[in-house]
């Protein structure tokens, strides 16, 4: 059985060490973060009332892809994962609201991350680990991490990451998956994150704004399952409108996100919790759409959302392919 590096510890890098692990190879994960999420993170941001708890990467997922359903269905089991009995509306661009198409849709419980962390129990992973460089070739890998650390050798290594960032590390390794991932875009999104006492008065869960020029998603904590603590916002900003004050402070995007909430909801209470968050690689523009890459000279392979779509599910599918074709 083989030894495999796996950087990234997000949906796509778990799912590809849990094909793995589940064919007997030997895995070892490394993430940069400070605990698991990747994209699908959740921050905990201390209030008088409570801990209030924002998703302020993905709102939700959909489970049409059959292997994803299996392990959808057993990390509900574990209470991992749980379904949205939400409101999901849209507002066209004259601000008409109709509703979003009722497919089930699924979150992490009892934050977003929760499905991330049940995907990694009883897989090596270690968190708060960047990975700088690579050394050496297939059989005998060297990973470098920007601590000074050095860990080896790894048979082979799997680059799970946003595309920017896999073209960083492998170029000079397998310049077939560099090249492919430098022609790849992801645009950012500013996130604003705001806490109240309680829920806002509007009649939705979730709403997607068509033509609108700053917003993208609005959505609320209110209703998801196992959330506790304050009911909490998170304002996505369109992608173009992000790039345009990409480099602005964020307490001054938080702002601007407030009022953007406050026009639609009315005049809204003090919030217990005003920042926002920058996802400089939120999601790509176009994926590049072979599922996976791998190179079976060099004993490296890539996968995640920008080789199958900019979704969490595209996203484990491109791993468990990867974790599957390498385990035959
Ligand atoms: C704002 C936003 C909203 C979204 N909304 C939705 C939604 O509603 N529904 C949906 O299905 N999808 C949504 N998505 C997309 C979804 O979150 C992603 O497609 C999916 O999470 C990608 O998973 P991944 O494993 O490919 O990448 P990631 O989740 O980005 O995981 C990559 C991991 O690699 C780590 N890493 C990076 N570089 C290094 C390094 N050098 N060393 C070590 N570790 C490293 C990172 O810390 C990260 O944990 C959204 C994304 C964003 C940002």
């Amino acid at each position: 059985m083989g030894s495999f590096a796996i950087i990234g510890a997000g949906i796509s890098g778990l799912a590809c060490g849990n094909a793995l692990a589940a064919a007997g190879h030997q895995v070892s994960l490394f993430d940069k973060g400070r605990g698991p999420g990747g994209r699908m993170s959740t921050r905990r941001v201390d209030t008088p009332i409570g801990q209030a708890h924002f998703d302020h990467g993905a709102q939700f997922f959909t489970e049409r892809d059959p292997d994803f359903q299996k392990a959808v269905s057993a990390l509900e089991a574990q209470g991992a994962v749980g379904l949205w009995r939400g409101q999901f509306v849209r507002f066209d661009s004259n601000g008409q609201q109709s509703t979003l198409g009722d497919e089930p849709r699924y979150v992490g419980t009892p934050g977003m991350n929760g499905i991330v962390r049940g995907l990694a129990t009883g897989l090596n992973t270690a968190w708060g680990m960047r990975v700088s460089t690579l050394s050496g070739q297939k059989g005998a890998w060297q990973v470098h991490f920007e601590s000074g650390e050095t860990l080896g050798p790894f048979d082979q290594v799997v680059c799970a990451v946003p595309a920017e960032q896999v073209s960083d590390l492998l170029s000079q390794h397998t310049p077939a998956i560099g090249d492919q991932a430098k022609a790849v875009r992801s645009l950012p999104c500013w996130a604003g994150l705001f806490a109240f006492e309680g829920p806002l008065k509007i009649d939705w869960d979730m709403a997607r704004f068509d033509g609108h020029p700053v917003l993208d998603v609005i959505s609320t904590s209110v209703n998801k399952p196992g959330r506790t603590g304050p009911a909490t916002y998170v304002v996505h900003g369109r992608a173009d409108w992000s790039i345009t004050h990409l480099e602005e402070a964020a307490d001054q995007i938080a702002s601007f996100l407030l009022q953007e909430l406050a026009a639609l909801c009315g005049p809204l209470p003090p919030p217990l919790v005003q920042s926002a968050h920058r996802w400089r690689y939120a999601r790509v523009e176009t994926s590049h759409g072979p599922g996976f890459l791998y190179d079976g000279v060099q004993g490296i392979g890539a996968c995640g959302d920008w080789l199958s779509g900019p979704r969490v599910e595209s996203a484990w599918v491109s791993g468990h392919h990867l974790g599957q074709a390498l385990s035959a």
